[in-house]
């Protein structure tokens, strides 16, 4: 089994204000090349969370264990490792121009002028967003936007993208767009994904395993189909189930069973089974 490169136990996390946020329950862990995905309702803690595995936050009970070290004694060490896309890309993009935005990190590092120009060309590539080298960002579309984020936060080829709420606001075609970037990412570079989203129907695409925050709790750690079949604790935890798992169980209700489906076309597919065996029959 890949190595555990993230550990969360019974975190709890009281900011000045006194607001206390636990994520006690069950383990929080991510492997190497895992692609995960945290829900729940707000203010259920999954930008908490996040903060903490990039180490801007101290626990202030409990232990967060990232590559090993915990990321708010080993700061620079762990955050040579992340990339992190935060839910504003705009924020995020400090360049005055594309290439120079995505360079930022790399200069920092010290890389010498060559590898960046090519570290540089490679990601726009990959990305498919080279032609807007020479842009000034503030002026590209939000999609075009979020993509630079994304192409600043891997140039470095990290280990582990951090995405907090990275689809929200996005048109289709974009979120579709955005979605097979980050998996080729996954596959081709192994980097492992931590996202944050509270749109349950894209879990099939983008996730292999998923936590349900809720009421200072993890309350449940499984696979996306398990996830499907827990349409009650979805609701209760404020969130609404996948459209398929609803059809599902409308589908149940009126006698027809037929394993849950991922996709569109796994639902059909089950449907013409059913319908074909009662013809048959
Ligand atoms: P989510 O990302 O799931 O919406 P958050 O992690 O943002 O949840 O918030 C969890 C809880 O912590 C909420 O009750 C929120 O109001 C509170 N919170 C978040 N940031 C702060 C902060 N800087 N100061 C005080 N309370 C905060």
């Amino acid at each position: 089994m890949a190595e555990k490169i993230v550990e969360v136990n019974c975190l709890k996390h009281i900011y000045p204000d006194k607001t206390s946020v636990h994520f006690c329950g069950l383990e929080f862990c991510v492997r190497e090349g895992e692609r995960v995905a945290v829900i729940g309702g707000n203010g259920s803690g999954k930008t908490t969370l996040l903060l903490h595995i990039m180490g801007i936050l101290t626990p202030t009970e409990g232990e967060v264990k990232v590559f090993g070290m915990s990321p708010h004694k080993k700061f620079r060490e762990v955050r040579k490792h992340i990339g992190v896309m935060f839910q504003n890309a705009e924020e995020q993009i400090l360049g005055p121009t594309v290439e120079e935005d995505v360079a930022f990190s790399l200069k920092n590092d010290g890389y010498p002028r060559e590898e960046i120009n090519r570290m540089v060309q490679d990601i726009l590539e990959k990305c498919s967003i080279l032609p807007l080298r020479k842009k000034v960002p503030h002026y590209l579309s939000g999609g075009e936007k979020r993509k630079v984020a994304l192409a600043g936060s891997v140039v470095a080829r990290p280990k582990l993208l951090l995405l907090d709420e990275p689809f929200s606001g996005m048109d289709p075609k974009n979120r579709t767009e955005l979605m097979d970037l980050l998996n080729l990412f996954n596959q081709n570079l192994g980097t492992a994904l931590v996202l944050t989203t509270h749109d349950l129907n894209i879990l099939p695409v983008i996730a292999d395993t998923v936590y349900l925050l809720s009421g200072g709790k993890i309350i449940f750690r499984g696979t996306v189909p398990e996830l499907f079949e827990q349409e009650q604790l979805l609701t209760a935890s404020n969130l609404e189930p996948p459209t398929l798992a609803r059809l599902c169980r409308q589908l149940k209700e009126r006698g027809i069973q037929i394993k849950t489906p991922l996709s569109t076309g796994q639902a059909a597919q089950e449907i013409y089974l059913h319908c074909s065996r009662l013809t048959r029959g």
